[in-house]
């Protein structure tokens, strides 16, 4: 260990592994390390369905709106079928949140009800979505570790896109803020986002890599704009997220698919 904080440079180190007959895996045990050599890396790192739940409130209150409705002909499937197209064109004039959300359920009612959508009517389906807000934050399992271990070693982003108050009311009540150098809160996560924060940031595209549980917005837009991405799926990603991963394009690009978050510790 001595030896490794005298020298940092990896090549160094092997061969002061050699001369001393100690075997590199010893002291690598992993097979696959994006940092070899210890660079520190830049991490941009998702938020909702990363580091805490947040698509689990909304099917909750999704299934309230659809037992609420108790539509005659159409299947719950059928609802929840119509309330994602709703929910496609509603991003679009109001973004991503939760009155976005209450406006959706609203058209959809709107639409599926034959009875008319009236004031009252209209308070009782918005309380399905306002409900998500005074929710207590809950932070996924091995998380605050996990920040913990990488913030020692790397710079660490915190990048999720929505409502800017909502998702900073999130950020605060985590307790997982001072683990980032930077929060960032963009409308979309496209290819555009990821190369405006690179370039917000300085940062290098070779050490930098996007880490969430989405295909459509972390990982496959984040290797588009030349970033290394890491997928961590959770059981209850959105269906609005849900994308086919793509695979890396530039030489040396990596993609790195984990089963839980504990895990970047293995690789980080
Ligand atoms: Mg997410």
């Amino acid at each position: 260990m001595i030896i490794l904080q005298l020298s940092p440079d990896r090549r160094t180190f092997l061969r002061a592994l050699r001369v001393l007959r100690v075997h590199p895996r010893l002291i690598y045990p992993r097979s696959v390390s994006p940092t070899p050599n210890g660079t520190p890396q830049t991490l941009l790192i998702d938020a909702d369905d990363t580091l805490w739940e947040n698509n689990v409130y909304f099917e909750r209150a999704i299934a309230e709106f659809i037992s609420f409705l108790n539509h005659h002909e159409f299947t719950p499937q059928q609802v929840r079928e119509r309330l994602n197209e709703v929910e496609r064109e509603s991003i679009k004039t109001h973004g991503y949140g939760i009155h976005s959300f209450a406006n959706a359920l609203c058209n959809t009612f709107e639409r599926l009800s034959v009875e008319q959508l009236t004031q009252e009517l209209r308070e009782r389906i918005r309380a399905f979505a306002l409900r998500i807000a005074e929710h207590p934050v809950e932070i996924i399992a091995g998380v605050p570790e996990t920040l913990r271990h990488l913030a020692g070693r790397h710079h660490l982003i915190l990048m999720t896109k929505g409502n800017p108050a909502e998702q900073t009311s999130k950020v605060e009540r985590s307790g997982l803020k001072d683990y980032f150098a930077a929060v960032e809160v963009v409308a979309e996560k496209n290819a555009g986002a990821y190369h405006a924060v690179a370039e917000k940031y300085a940062l290098d595209a070779d050490v930098t890599w996007m880490v969430g549980n989405s295909p459509r917005s972390d990982v496959n837009p984040a290797l588009e704009a030349g970033l290394h991405a890491v997928f961590v799926p959770h059981d209850m990603t959105w269906v609005l997220e849900h994308e086919e991963l793509a695979a890396p394009t530039k030489a040396g690009q990596r993609l790195l698919k984990l089963d839980r978050f504990a895990d970047l510790t293995s690789h980080f």
